[in-house]
């Protein structure tokens, strides 16, 4: 890893429009579950699989089944920034990171400073009334029981993607445009399963592609750099410059 890491500062000394893609591993130094890990969601035993849950048909069909578990198992308020989202954070402030593309719902890039930030699949901190359309935040979900109500009687919805629904187009056009402008793209803790997020990585045409990963992943093959370890690990080290 030591030397591998040395390989990235190289990499972000001459990056002069670096794009961060990430993905739940970048928030597990934070103490936030990933889905795909060894203990992650997927191998805790539930009666259905996280995204039979956290789909659009499994909210409308058995609401407080699918508030049970969101509440549990996706909301963790006090979950602060690690090592990588504040280094992203100084990368922003440099000049020299150009956006984070996220599919984490957590909000910890916003919470660590970062400005350039694209949440593919929305934010536990925004939530909507599904009849008014009036906003929440995050209190209305978590000092509800059951399902979350509005003043006016409507089943508030977390502005999250569920499985089954689409993303936001001017997420995924400004996400895209970032990409395909870099010339350095650090993916990092995505297994690179959730469609259509993953294939936007696809849009970069730039010099470096760098994976940051414990697990092999399907865009290793194509990167400059594979750094086998924990994207905080090896952020922490970086010096920006
Ligand atoms: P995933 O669970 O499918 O994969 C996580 C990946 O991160 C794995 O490949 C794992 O090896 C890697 N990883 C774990 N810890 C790491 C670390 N410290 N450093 C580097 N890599 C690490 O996650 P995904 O690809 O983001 O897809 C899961 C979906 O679930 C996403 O759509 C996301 O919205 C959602 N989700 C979000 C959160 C969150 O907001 N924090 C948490 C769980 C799931
Ligand atoms: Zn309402």
């Amino acid at each position: 890893m030591t030397h591998n890491v040395k390989t990235l500062q190289e990499i972000i000394d001459k990056g002069r429009r670096i794009v961060f893609f990430g993905g739940a591993g970048v928030s597990t130094e934070s103490g936030i579950p990933d889905f795909r890990s060894a203990d992650g969601l997927y191998n805790q035993k539930y009666a259905y699989p996280p995204e039979v849950i956290l789909s659009d048909t499994f909210f409308y069909s058995k609401p407080e089944e699918f508030f049970k578990f969101y509440r549990e198992k996706m909301i963790f308020p006090n979950a602060r920034p690690n090592a990588a989202h504040k280094k992203l954070f100084e990368l922003e402030q440099a000049g020299k990171l150009r956006g984070i593309v996220t599919q984490n719902i957590d909000g910890l890039h916003r919470m660590a400073g970062n400005r350039l930030v694209y949440e593919l699949h929305g934010t536990i901190y925004e939530n909507t009334c599904l009849n008014c359309g009036r906003k929440y935040g995050l209190d209305a979900i978590m000092n509800s029981e059951g399902v979350p109500r509005c003043e006016c009687g409507g089943v508030i919805k977390p502005d999250v993607v569920l499985y089954g629904e689409s993303l936001d187009k001017y997420t995924i056009m400004g996400a895209c445009r970032e990409i395909s402008q870099a010339d350095v793209l650090i993916v990092a803790g995505t297994s690179l399963a959730v469609q259509p997020a993953a294939s936007f990585i696809d849009y970069f045409g730039g010099r470096e592609l760098v994976v940051i990963n414990p697990d092999a992943t399907s865009a290793d093959e194509r990167a400059t750099l594979v750094i086998r370890g924990r994207v905080g690990e090896a952020m922490e080290k970086i010096v920006v410059r």
